[in-house]
């Protein structure tokens, strides 16, 4: 091993579970180790867990907790980076004006850096996935919710405290259903994974002809976006419908966000994007027909590289972004 490659723990915290890695400079893990997160339990809990599996991708790497640099941690919610406190976490209950970078400083020894989970995929992406080289870009998560991070001139914009970003969030529909940020007629209400299912659920209870039920056990409580997809690939109708009604709200907020940042490039990964062209292109041809022309024909919309580990590269890429002036840019 290069002795003097600085290494960095990476820690992707999701509400269901932890992904940690021991990454160099070059984005390469040396290890990986995945955790549930076990929620109910509250920080304390959780920290414990995030301490455990830290253990483990280091022995993972064959390397002691001394050799690290530094410790990047992403997170759920609204995280202001420069007091590294967790403000509030949708996905994580009784979350509340955690001070996450000290803690984690304090149990490792080591400089922690906080960040909120859809900037670190954002950053992954740029140092080691789609977006490498591209100064402009803005990258889309759509899974249970809608995230993001934005790049602007090579540089993740974090607005004043960290809280940029929060693009599953903008109103699309200003008396649309209610949004758990407390909202109503946010993007990530209207067209999310659970936004699908529920819109599925809505209609089956009111007696629609569909076979998507079949697709769920014959469950309401197991209809998904997944089973929505399922019936679509079958051809039912009514859950074509409802994904092209998904997709036209994913396009309305697509060409915002042309509209806004006139990016070079979007990006887009999480779960639902793995529909593919059933659900991106419809929203596309929406985004096209709303934004301007000019700067919707500049934008290249690309998959996401990185799938799962874009957050843990991401944070750990923050890391280093941070501790530049030490340790000289991330080697990509
Ligand atoms: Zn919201």
């Amino acid at each position: 091993m290069r002795t003097r490659d600085p290494l960095i723990l990476g820690i992707d915290l999701g509400g269901t579970k932890i992904l940690t890695s021991v990454i160099n400079s070059k984005g390469e893990m040396l290890s990986r180790d995945h955790t549930v997160t076990p929620a109910a339990k509250g920080p304390e809990g959780v920290i414990q867990a995030i301490h455990a599996s830290a253990k483990r991708a280091v022995e993972g790497a064959s390397i002691t907790m001394d050799r690290l640099t530094a410790v990047g941690v992403g997170a759920p919610g609204l995280a202001d980076g420069k007091a590294g406190i967790l403000l509030t976490s949708p996905n994580l209950p009784g979350w509340k004006d955690v001070p996450l970078r000290d803690i984690l400083q304090e149990k490792f020894k080591k400089r922690a850096f906080l960040i909120n989970d859809g900037n670190a995929a954002a950053l992954g992406e740029y140092y080691f996935g789609a977006a490498r080289g591209v100064a402009h870009f803005i990258y889309v998560t759509i899974s249970t919710g809608i995230g993001g991070g934005i790049v602007v001139d090579g540089k993740l914009l974090l607005g004043s405290r960290g809280l940029a970003g929060e693009i599953g969030h903008m109103t699309i529909a200003d008396k649309g259903p209610p949004c758990h940020c407390g909202n109503r007629g946010c993007w990530e209400a209207l067209a999310s994974g659970t936004a699908l299912a529920k819109a599925a659920r809505k209609r089956i209870k009111a007696g629609a002809d569909t076979t998507i039920l079949g697709f769920a056990e014959g469950k309401i409580d197991k209809v998904t976006a997944q089973t929505v997809q399922s019936a679509s690939e079958k051809g039912d109708p009514l859950a074509n419908q409802l994904i092209l009604k998904t997709a036209y709200y994913f396009g309305v907020g697509l060409a915002n966000l042309v509209n806004i940042f006139n990016p070079e490039m979007i990006v887009i990964g999480g779960g639902l994007s793995n529909m593919g062209d059933r659900l991106l292109k419809p929203a596309y041809r929406v985004a096209e027909e709303r934004a301007f022309n000019q700067s919707y024909r500049m934008v290249r919309f690309v998959r996401a590289a990185l799938g799962r580990n874009s957050g843990v590269l991401g944070a750990a890429a923050f890391a280093f972004d941070e501790m530049k002036k030490e340790l000289g840019k991330p080697d990509v």
